[in-house]
């Protein structure tokens, strides 16, 4: 069914007794041409364009829980390309490119707003990092704009730009093309759409084991629903990617952190524009519903658990109130926690693995959201034809081996 200004009428006249349901809720089969793990938006903007792009309509997307329930459902939502280096430049921004165009292709309301994004500046050496940075995006490709403390203050009213503030701003960048979209209808929009070229989307359906045939190739999996076989399957469990690996007999250079995010009360339309405070380590955006959505740093020891820390609450509201000092008086109404994927270079792996037919898709740690529907077409790329999509070149899981990292995490504490 299209959605559309018609249909809504339609409902209306129907007492909404009519929308059929988003997608189906299919029993297993015994055979995929292809599986994908994880119903988070990686694994299932895979699979939509496993359909779309190659024509592989016989796909399964299993998932333990609920749809979008990890890391997808958890999320800032921020959406930004303003990367460094050109590799991740060229990745990130055809992300950023294909959302722009997804609400109309998904026929579902992705509520994108590109409000633009500031990071900002709290020294000298700061805003000479940003000029090399701006410079480096202009070089890419990228938009990028250097502010200068007045345009900081123009674009964001409520900071505080006093020169005795403990972290005083003295500029920022902007990406204008950066800012939100809704993560609920990112999951939910990729999944109609999959659904409807025909993928089984598997809910309550958890990966325990691999199987293998003689030659090592990947035959299929042991699900808590039963044995299901594919001779092409795709990893896409963010914070779970090291346990699917062990599981399937090899090792990868992930460490799994617990990251979190918490929202206000919801008040008025206060803060039109994303911002980011490298040198405090928040960042904070305004949802639609009026709620703050504040974030920063991961926690400093490895975890599976879903709740962040104390320390690490505390900590992000500090860094939020040495900025904006008049959110003070906002109360906090819910804060939660992710497990992200952590990586030594800050950037994904999209390939192969040592076993053939296994692919992964991982790495994104605490940026990933933005890099969903890129991490769906690179994944799909490399599963439909067994060779890696130019994009995802520079991102295979052999730089561990041979230090071609693309260290993003280096390149200052502007990227999150
Ligand atoms: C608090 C927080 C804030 C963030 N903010 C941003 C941001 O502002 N911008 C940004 O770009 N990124 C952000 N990220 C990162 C981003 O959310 C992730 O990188 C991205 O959502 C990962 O998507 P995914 O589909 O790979 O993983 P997920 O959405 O986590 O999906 C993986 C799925 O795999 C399932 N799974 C796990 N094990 C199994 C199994 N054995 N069998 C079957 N299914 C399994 C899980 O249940 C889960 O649903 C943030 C993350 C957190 C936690």
């Amino acid at each position: 069914m299209k959605y559309s200004a018609l249909a809504l009428v339609r409902g209306a006249l129907t007492r909404q007794a009519n929308w059929p349901a988003v997608w189906r809720s299919p029993e297993p089969k015994r055979r995929y041409d292809a599986i994908v793990i994880g119903g988070g938006g990686h694994g299932l903007a895979t699979a939509y364009y496993l359909a779309k792009n190659h024509g592989l309509t016989q796909v399964a997307v299993l998932e333990r829980g609920w749809l979008g329930g990890g890391n997808t459902g958890r999320n800032t939502t921020i959406v930004r390309s303003n990367y460094l280096y050109p590799e991740s430049a060229r990745l990130y921004d055809f992300s950023l490119r294909l959302y722009e165009g997804l609400t109309r292709e998904l026929n579902f309301n992705l509520m994108l707003s590109q409000r633009g994004l500031i990071d900002l500046a709290h020294s000298r050496h700061d805003l000479d990092s940003m000029a090399r940075w701006v410079n480096a995006m202009h070089m890419n490709g990228v938009d990028a704009q250097l502010l200068t403390r007045e345009e900081v203050a123009a674009r964001a009213p409520l900071l505080d730009m006093s020169p005795e503030a403990r972290f005083p701003i003295r500029g920022g960048f902007l990406q204008p093309r950066a800012g939100t979209a809704r993560h609920d209808a990112v999951a939910w929009g990729y999944a109609r759409a999959a659904d409807a070229l025909g993928v089984d989307i598997i809910q309550n359906c958890e990966v325990r084991g691999f199987s293998r045939g003689p030659s090592g190739r990947i035959s299929g999996v042991e699900t808590s629903r039963g044995p299901i076989a594919s001779e092409r399957i795709g990893i896409a469990v963010a914070g779970h990617s090291s346990v699917l690996a062990a599981l399937a007999g090899f090792r990868l250079p992930v460490t799994s952190y617990a990251l979190q995010a918490m929202v206000t009360e919801p008040v008025k339309p206060a803060l039109d524009v994303v911002l980011l405070s490298p040198g405090t380590g928040a960042y904070v955006s305004q949802s639609d519903k009026g709620e703050m959505v504040l974030g920063a740093a991961l926690d400093l020891f490895p975890s599976y658990a879903q709740r962040g820390s104390f320390a690490l609450t505390q900590g992000i509201l500090a860094a939020t109130l040495a900025i904006l000092p008049a959110f003070s008086r906002l109360k906090l109404l819910r804060q939660w926690a992710g497990i992200v994927d952590v990586v030594h270079d800050s950037s994904p792996i999209i390939g192969a693995t040592p076993v053939p037919g296994l692919y992964i898709n991982c790495g994104w740690g605490t940026g990933g959201f933005k890099g969903i529907p890129v991490g769906g077409w690179t994944l799909a790329h490399v599963m439909a034809n067994g060779r890696s999509h130019e994009l995802a070149e520079p991102f295979q899981l052999e730089r561990f081996l041979t230090g071609r990292l693309i260290d993003e995490a280096a390149a200052a504490g502007i990227a999150h």
